[in-house]
């Protein structure tokens, strides 16, 4: 079999699904074939489903083992966020929005901009290229912006993204992009029948650092008090992770997106080098960090520059 797969990273995220999806559908079209099959990592969240059904899409594929295959990375390059650390895969092209952290021995196609979402990129690309967006996938793409720009409020949200929402806005015939997007975010907070673990891996991101392994999952609510009743047990469950899977620290952030700050909750090996970090104290493992948003832009840069 000549596929190639199109895989997000492990505990997809909507805009990994929506890249994997959207990108297949271009390459497809721009090479005249159907070689090119979108998969995901792991599971799918919530508002992922909510966003397929509501343009029905299927579920792509589940590959947790990516040896023998040619695959295609959406929306990631680091190998501890590959299905599978990526063992025996022939990678033969990245599209990403992320910090680069990729050496690979081969010369290989690589598109990364410091745009909000991997699907901005590739919405870019299906303009340049000429190939239209059906009102679907438009639909699909726009969900997947509007909540990696969390409705255009994060840091990391550029002009360009701003560009393309509205771009695709108008293709999909809807006059509030803004009410589109809280629509997801509602799903998304939605939060009562799922376990925390599920919370956890909801959107979870491993990083190899020179202090130890660092997990972060992030949930971007419009009710941050949904949480309240939960954060022991969230706690617990942090733990018991970091335990079982040998993590120096593990941290959820709930990201309040209306009030445009996040409730940390950390366990770690050092819990010190946290407050020190974001020059604050933790009480009961968590503390509420006003202005911080982006685990990319605003969580991770500082962590690295403390345990790296
Ligand atoms: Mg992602
Ligand atoms: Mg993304
Ligand atoms: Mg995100």
């Amino acid at each position: 079999m000549n596929n190639v797969y199109v895989i997000g990273h492990k505990s997809p995220d909507l805009d990994s699904v929506s890249a994997a999806i959207s990108y297949a559908n271009l390459k497809n079209q721009l090479n005249e074939t159907d070689i090119y099959k979108p998969a995901v990592a792991g599971e799918v969240n919530k508002e992922t489903k909510y966003i397929l059904d509501k343009f029905n899409f299927h579920i792509p594929e589940k590959i947790e083992n990516l040896s023998d295959k040619k695959v295609i990375l959406v929306d990631h390059n680091e190998f501890s966020q590959i299905a599978g650390a990526g063992e025996g895969a022939e990678i033969v092209e990245i599209l990403d929005h992320h910090k680069f952290n990729f050496s690979y021995s081969q010369p290989i196609e690589i598109i990364v901009k410091p745009w909000g979402a991997s699907c901005t990129i590739i919405a870019d690309l299906y303009e340049k290229n000429n190939i239209e967006i059906s009102q679907s996938m438009a639909g699909l793409m726009l969900a997947a912006i509007l909540v990696d720009t969390v409705i255009t409020k994060s840091p990391t949200c550029t002009e360009i993204d701003k560009d393309v929402i509205n771009k695709l806005a108008e293709k999909m015939d809807i006059a509030d992009w803004h009410e589109y997007g809280m629509e997801i975010f509602k799903v998304r907070s939605d939060i009562a029948d799922l376990s925390d673990e599920a919370i956890i891996k909801s959107d979870f991101k491993d990083f190899e650092l020179k202090a130890g392994k660092v997990g972060i999952g992030q949930v971007e609510t419009a009710d941050l008090s949904a949480f309240d009743s939960r954060k022991d047990s969230l706690l617990n469950a942090l733990k018991k992770i970091q335990e079982e899977e040998s993590y120096h620290s593990v941290i959820l952030f709930l990201t309040d997106i209306i009030n445009e700050g996040s409730q940390f909750l950390v366990i770690s090996k050092d819990a010190s080098s946290f407050e020190k970090t974001f020059e604050t104290k933790l009480e009961n493992s968590q503390v509420y960090l006003s202005g911080i948003m982006s685990r990319k832009k605003q969580v991770i840069p500082k962590l690295q520059s403390e345990l790296d």
